[in-house]
C-alpha cells in the first residue's frame, strides 16, 4: 500500500488526505498544534465560540468535490447556510451599502451612489466570469510552471488582458467607478490574497464574480467544523492523524523524499510526503533547498491580521453577519502595511457576527464578534510589544462606531500576527504566504511538485494556486493528483 505522510493538518493537508485515503493510500497526518485546522482554528470563552481565522466560505463546490471523492455528501455532515447580504459596508460619511449574491440587488445599491455604476458592476461581473472560466480549468485546478506551459495547455498563448493581469486592481476599479467609495469596495478584494490593490493584478476582480455566482456560506457550529469533518473522513477511511507532533525534518535520499522525522525523534518512512506547512518553512527548515528558499524570500510577503474576539452582551440592531467600516484614507492603510510598516493608524474594521446566521455561537441573546484588521507582519512590527496598545486603539474605534464594545464585552481574546505565527507556523503571521503583487505573481508561487526533491509535494495556501479555503482545497487536489500520477495509482484522487 502506498504510504503518504502529510506535514500539517491545515485545510490543504486535510483535503489532500481525504482524496488520497479515497484513492487507497495509507495516509498519516502529523500536526504540530494540539488541534487540527491550522488557521481554520476555534477558540471558546465564557460560553462564546469563535472561529479564529476564516469566517467566509465561498465556492463550497471545492469542499463538496473533496468530500465526494470519499463518497461523502457535504449536506450529510454539515448544515451549511447561505449568508445574505454578502457584506454590509459603512463609510465615515454615514453611507451604508449592502452587497448581495444577486447581481441586480448589488447593482441597484451601486447605482444609488453613482449614476451608471450599476451597469459598470454588471460589466465587471461579466468580465469576472470570462476570467474565471479561463482560470479555473487551466490555472487553478492543475499544477503549473509558467506562462509557456499555460499556453501549451490552452492550445494558444494567453493574452494577459484575458485574465486582467495587464493592470492593477486599483486602476481597474477607477476605470469602472468614479465614486471613491465604490473604488474602495473593489480595492478591498486585494486583501483576499493579502495584497495591496495598487500592486495586485486586476485578475482579483474575479472574486466578486465568484461570490455572486457561488454565494457566501456559513456552516452551523462554526467554520472550524469544516476541519473536523475532513479529519473525520480521513479517519473513517483508515487514515491516521496525530496532533502535537511537530515534524523537524523531511528525510531525503538520492534526491527523493523518503519519510519524515518528528521532534520526538520518530521516523516515519513514506513513498511520498506532502508539506502543508508554509512553503518558506519547508524550504528553510525541513529540507535543504537554498534556491527555493531564496525565491520565496525575494517575493513580497502577504499581509497579516490583528484579531480581537469579543463575547458581547446583547444583540446589535442592524449588525449583519459580515460588516466593514472603511477609513477615509484607504491608501494610508496600505502604506502602513507594505511601505513603511507600522500598526495602521485608522484601519478598515471587519467585524464578523456569525450569530446573525448561527445563534449557536453565543449564549442566548448575545453575540460573538470576530474583529479583524489588516496588519504588517510580525518582525516588521514587534507585535508582542504593540499588541496591548493596539487592542485599546481598536476598542476605541469600535466604541466610536457606536458599538459600545468595552461596555458590552464579557470576554476578549487577542491574536496578533506574532500569535498567528506561533499558533499556525505562518512566518511573520503572513496569512497567504507570498502576496499576489505584479503581473507574474501567480506564476511565482511555490509549485505543488517540489523542484528540489522527487516525491515531495506542496498543498497549502502558501503554494499554488494560493490562499483562502477554496484555493487551498484546490491545492490539496493538485498535490493528490500529482501523487496518483507519479506513483501510478489507479484510483485518481
Ligand atoms: C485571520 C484570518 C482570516 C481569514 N479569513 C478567511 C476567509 O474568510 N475565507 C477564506 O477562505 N480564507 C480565510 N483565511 C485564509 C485561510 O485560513 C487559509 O488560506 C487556509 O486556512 C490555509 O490553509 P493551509 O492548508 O495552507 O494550512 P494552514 O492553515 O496554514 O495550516 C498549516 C498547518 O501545518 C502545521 N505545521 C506547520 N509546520 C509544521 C511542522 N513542522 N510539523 C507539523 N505540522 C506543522 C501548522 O501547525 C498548521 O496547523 C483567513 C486566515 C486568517 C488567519
Amino acid at each position: 500500500m502506498t504510504r503518504v505522510v502529510i506535514v500539517g493538518a491545515g485545510v490543504g493537508g486535510l483535503g489532500a488526505g481525504v482524496r488520497l485515503t479515497a484513492a487507497g493510500c495509507d495516509v498519516l497526518v502529523l500536526e504540530a498544534a494540539a488541534q487540527v485546522g491550522g488557521k481554520l482554528g476555534i477558540a471558546r470563552s465564557e460560553g462564546h465560540t469563535f472561529d479564529t481565522g476564516p469566517s467566509l466560505l465561498t465556492m463550497p463546490f471545492t469542499l463538496e468535490e473533496t468530500l465526494a471523492t470519499a463518497g461523502v455528501t457535504l449536506s450529510d455532515r454539515l448544515d451549511v447556510r447561505r449568508v445574505d447580504p454578502l457584506c454590509q459596508y459603512h463609510w465615515d460619511d454615514g453611507t451604508a451599502l449592502a452587497t448581495h449574491a444577486d447581481p441586480d440587488a448589488t447593482a441597484a445599491a451601486f447605482e444609488a451612489l453613482e449614476h451608471g455604476a450599476g451597469q459598470a458592476w454588471h460589466r465587471l461581473l461579466a468580465q469576472g466570469r470570462r476570467t474565471w472560466d479561463l482560470s479555473l480549468p487551466l490555472f487553478l485546478s492543475a499544477a503549473i510552471s509558467g506562462p509557456i506551459e499555460l499556453a501549451r495547455r490552452s492550445g494558444r498563448p494567453i493574452n494577459p488582458r484575458d485574465i486582467l493581469a495587464h493592470t492593477t486592481l486599483e486602476r481597474y476599479g477607477a476605470r469602472h467607478f468614479r465614486d471613491p467609495r465604490l473604488r474602495q469596495l473593489l480595492d478591498r478584494y486585494a486583501t483576499y490574497s493579502g495584497s495591496d490593490p495598487a500592486r495586485a493584478p486586476a485578475t482579483l476582480s474575479v472574486i466578486p464574480y465568484t461570490e455572486s455566482a457561488y454565494g457566501a456560506w456559513h456552516p452551523i457550529g462554526g467554520m472550524h467544523r469544516i476541519a473536523q469533518v475532513l479529519s473525520d473522513v480521513i479517519r473513517e477511511q483508515g487514515g491516521e492523524l496525530r496532533c502535537s507532533t511537530p515534524v523537524t525534518r523531511i528525510v531525503t535520499e538520492h534526491g527523493s523524499a523518503v519519510g519524515v522525522e518528528t521532534a520526538a525523534g520518530e521516523v516515519f518512512p513514506a513513498d511520498a510526503v506532502i508539506a502543508n506547512c508554509d512553503a518558506a518553512d519547508l524550504y528553510e527548515g525541513l529540507v535543504s533547498a537554498p534556491k527555493q528558499a531564496a525565491q520565496i524570500a525575494a517575493a513580497p510577503a502577504s499581509l497579516s491580521g490583528f484579531v480581537l474576539m469579543l463575547g458581547v452582551a446583547g444583540r446589535t440592531p442592524g449588525l449583519a453577519h459580515h460588516n466593514i467600516w472603511f477609513p477615509r484614507d484607504y491608501r494610508a492603510e496600505f502604506a502602513d502595511i507594505f511601505d513603511d510598516p507600522r500598526p495602521p493608524n485608522t484601519p478598515t474594521i471587519y467585524l464578523c457576527n456569525p450569530v446573525a446566521t448561527d445563534p449557536s455561537c453565543a449564549p442566548d441573546g448575545d453575540e460573538s464578534w470576530f474583529v479583524l484588521v489588516n496588519a504588517p507582519r510580525h518582525g516588521q512590527v514587534d507585535w508582542d510589544a504593540e499588541g496591548e496598545r493596539y487592542q485599546e486603539r481598536i476598542l476605541d474605534r469600535l466604541d466610536a462606531l457606536g458599538l459600545r464594545a468595552r461596555e458590552r464585552a464579557r470576554t476578549i481574546i487577542r491574536r496578533t500576527p506574532a500569535d498567528l505565527e506561533r499558533l499556525t507556523g505562518a512566518p511573520g503571521g503572513s496569512i497567504y504566504g507570498t502576496a499576489s503583487m505584479g503581473p507574474r505573481a501567480a506564476f511565482l508561487r511555490p509549485r505543488n511538485a517540489s523542484p528540489a526533491f522527487e516525491r515531495l509535494y506542496l498543498a497549502s495556501g502558501s503554494a499554488h494556486p494560493g490562499g483562502g479555503l477554496p484555493l487551498v482545497l484546490l491545492s490539496g487536489k493538485i498535490a493528490a493528483d500529482l501523487i496518483c500520477r507519479d506513483l501510478e495509482l489507479t484510483d485518481a484522487a
